[in-house]
C-alpha cells in the first residue's frame, strides 16, 4: 500500500490503469443492455461512465471504427471519466438479445 502511494506520488493525473478485464467488459455489457443511461464502471461505480460513441461493430484492420447509428447491430464505445479506460461493446439487438 505505502509503495503504492509512493509511486503515484509526482503524477499530476490518475493513470488508467489498462484495459477493462473480460469479467469488467461483461458487466458492463449487461449493465448497458438493462439501462444504457445508467451504467456504472466496475471499478469506480455508477454516473462515471459516458458513452463516447456508437460505432460500427466491426472495426477495420487499420483500427478505425466508423461512428453509426444506435440500431440494429452495433457497439457502444464507452468511456469511464474516473480510471480513464474505455472499452468497446458490442451492444446492439443482434448480439445475444
Ligand atoms: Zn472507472
Amino acid at each position: 500500500m505505502n509503495r503504492i502511494a509512493h509511486l503515484l506520488e509526482g503524477t499530476d493525473m490518475p493513470q488508467p490503469t489498462g484495459p477493462f478485464s473480460d469479467t469488467e467488459a461483461l458487466q458492463l455489457l449487461m449493465a448497458y443492455r438493462k439501462d444504457p443511461s445508467d451504467v456504472p464502471c466496475p471499478t469506480c461505480g455508477p454516473e462515471m461512465i459516458e458513452v463516447l460513441a456508437f460505432i460500427e461493430p466491426e472495426i477495420d484492420p487499420d483500427g478505425f471504427a466508423s461512428v453509426t447509428d444506435p440500431e440494429g447491430d452495433y457497439a457502444a464505445a464507452l468511456y469511464c471519466h474516473h480510471c480513464e479506460r474505455a472499452i468497446g461493446i458490442l451492444a446492439g439487438a443482434g448480439y445475444g438479445g
